[in-house]
């Protein structure tokens, strides 16, 4: 069996613009995602699936976020878009973005959608077959890295997902996710089954997990601790506060958490990139407000109940060492700034602001304009950017609108389809 000669690292892959924004009831806007991959790249995070290259909407965003990569803004972190592993889809998305140079192709492996999916109209063969034919049609068509998704994996008979794999590395594909897209692992089954992938497979390894069974982030950290003990590189995949389908994916902060801090874990299981803990709370707090979902009380790190003690004797003890009763400090998380909160008069931006009133409250961000003209294109996008959010931009947005107009104005910029039947 050939091993790596380097110790395997661990890496984080976050899909919060895609599993997060595919969320029954949640979306975000073009600009929020934007913003959420310019925090995930302050954070560390090695790669965001930044949307859907075969949706008509997503094009604009994504090449404009193709753009701001070009530019340096967003970097080190790459931006990779989630399709199906079919060859139709990988032509459509180079034809909507045709800069884009990385992906993740989806298709479904266990018996269960073999049968209730695909009616039995298909077979394992067929399922290698179009995926490997997509892989190549990527390839082809210029993507520099492609990780083949094995959706439904944990329902997949181990046999099957190795031969998978081994047809997925055979095309020059970078890596193998496997999806637990029920919640269906437990930490014991995912640590033999992503340990036995990498040891058979031999090739870097995207772990997928998601809460129903509430497990996400432990069966994250097992699956990662599989694949570097078979001798792989382990992404794992998250989203922030881990907003996903049905019960959520695991969350960046909580698993960021666990890595790091558990009982002895981070001694032998190193991240490959550096993170940036304290980015926590804002890029927490940032998508709490985008999607509208409140951070849960007790949410691990970020939570605004994570630091908080009542009880005496707690109190006391935390009061006279912290380490008696927190495991880490709110500070590496980047809280215990204080926020300013205004009680007063406000000026706020929205769909309808005028430019007097908009020059103040970029004034407040020591923002100021050349003239009465440039202020109002600027604020034109805002108010853009206003109609697809709904709420006020936060200060982030602002100042990146009033820094990047003309990447924001392709970000912001809709155009529905010519409809010939109606
Ligand atoms: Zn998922």
């Amino acid at each position: 069996m050939a091993k790596k000669e380097q110790t395997p690292k661990i890496y984080f892959l976050d899909v919060t613009n895609r599993d997060g924004v595919q969320t029954a009831k949640l979306g975000l806007s073009k600009l929020e995602k934007t913003m959420i991959n310019i925090y995930l790249n302050e954070v560390g995070v090695f790669q965001s699936e930044f949307g859907f290259p075969t949706t008509r909407h997503e094009a604009r965003y994504l090449e404009a976020n193709l753009e701001l990569v070009k530019m340096g803004v967003l970097k080190p972190i790459r931006l990779e878009g989630w399709i199906r592993a079919i060859v139709e889809d990988v032509k459509t998305a180079f034809k909507f973005v045709p800069n884009i140079k990385h992906l993740n192709l989806s298709i479904s492996t266990s018996e269960q959608m073999l049968k209730g999916k695909f009616r039995g109209k298909k077979t394992g063969d067929d399922i290698i077959k179009e995926m490997t034919d997509a892989v190549d049609a990527a390839k082809a068509m210029g993507a520099e890295s492609i990780g083949v998704n094995a959706e439904d994996g944990s329902r997949t008979e181990l046999g099957f997902l190795v031969k998978f794999g081994l047809a997925a590395k055979e095309h020059g594909a970078a890596r193998l996710r496997y999806c637990d897209t029920l919640g269906y692992d437990n930490p014991f089954t995912i640590y033999e089954t992503m340990k036995a992938l990498a040891e058979n497979v031999v090739m870097p390894l995207e772990v997928h997990c998601h809460g129903d069974l509430g497990m996400a982030v432990a069966n994250s950290l097992a699956g990662a601790k599989g694949s570097v003990d078979g001798g792989q590189d382990a992404y794992i995949n998250t989203t922030v506060n881990g907003i996903g389908e049905r019960a959520g994916n695991a969350d960046l902060v909580a698993c960021i958490l666990a890595i790091t801090k558990s009982k002895g874990f981070a001694k032998k299981y190193q991240m490959g990139s550096p993170i940036k803990l304290t980015m926590a709370a804002k890029i927490a707090e940032f998508a709490s407000y985008a999607f509208d979902v409140p951070i849960p009380l007790n949410q691990p790190g970020v939570g605004a109940n994570a630091f908080a003690h009542a009880s005496g004797i707690h109190a006391d003890g935390v009061l006279k060492d912290p380490e008696n009763y927190e495991l880490y400090s709110y500070k590496e998380l980047g809280r215990g700034k204080p926020k300013f909160v205004e009680t007063g008069r406000e000026i706020i931006s929205g769909q309808y602001s005028g430019v007097a009133g908009f020059r103040h409250l970029m004034g407040k961000m020591n923002v100021s304009f050349a003239s009465r003209d440039e202020a109002a294109d600027i604020l034109e996008l805002v108010r853009y950017a206003n109609v697809q959010s709904h709420k006020p931009l936060v200060e982030d947005e602002l100042l990146f609108i009033a820094k990047y107009p003309h990447i924001a104005q392709k970000v912001l910029t809709q155009t529905p389809l010519v409809l010939e039947t109606v």
